[in-house]
């Protein structure tokens, strides 16, 4: 499949206004997935292509540039990529990608089904959304999903959520399923 160009434009302006719960999540935890934790490890990777969504200039963010290869990224992601971390809250409209999906992640299963759940990575802080399983906004799901129909266009991307999938699968863990979205 030929890499595909990302229109991150048209994936920021969908999830510019979309939240997880009509009241704000941050209330419930006070913003924690927001704040840097004791070994300022805390950050997002940027999809390919989408660091030019930034001036890289902006004063509430560190810019990484990682090595795909030593970051355990699928073989057709290219040197570098970007590893983004806030300093302060950020304008809300400049948020990456990561941050507006969360806490959904996609599995793609072996038949090409993609799955929305909410996220099985080991996070240094407890996201009471993910921890109570609190119902999500619908309007919010179907923007997530729609998103990574899109995202998932682009061979390199698809290449690193199946290897997420397998990974997931071979350390059997048993997602939480919000959403199942069938092979076209
Ligand atoms: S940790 Fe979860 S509940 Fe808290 S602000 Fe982040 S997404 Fe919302
Ligand atoms: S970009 Fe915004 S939403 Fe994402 S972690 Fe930073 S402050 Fe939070």
């Amino acid at each position: 499949m030929p890499v595909k160009t990302i229109d991150y434009q048209k994936l920021y302006n969908i999830t510019d206004m979309q939240t997880p719960l009509e009241d704000d999540c941050g209330k419930l935890c006070g913003k924690i997935c927001c704040r840097p934790d004791k070994n300022n490890t805390l950050g997002v990777y940027l999809y390919p292509g989408e660091e030019d969504m930034f001036t890289k200039e902006e004063d509430w963010l560190c810019w990484e540039q990682r090595n795909p290869v030593e970051d355990d990224f699928p073989a057709s992601w290219s040197n570098p990529v970007y590893f983004i971390r806030c300093t302060k809250p950020c304008p809300r409209k400049h948020r990456p990608l990561n941050c507006r999906f969360f806490p959904l992640a996609p599995h793609l299963l072996k038949d090409n089904t993609l799955l929305l759940i909410y996220e099985t990575l080991r996070l240094p802080y407890k996201c009471p959304l993910i921890k109570r399983k609190i119902p999500l906004r619908k309007d919010f799901i179907d923007t997530v999903a729609h998103c990574w129909q899109e995202l998932l266009k682009d061979q390199r991307v698809r290449d690193l959520v199946k290897m997420d999938s397998r990974e997931r699968e071979k350390e059997g863990k048993h997602p939480f399923i919000v959403r199942t979205i069938l092979p076209q």
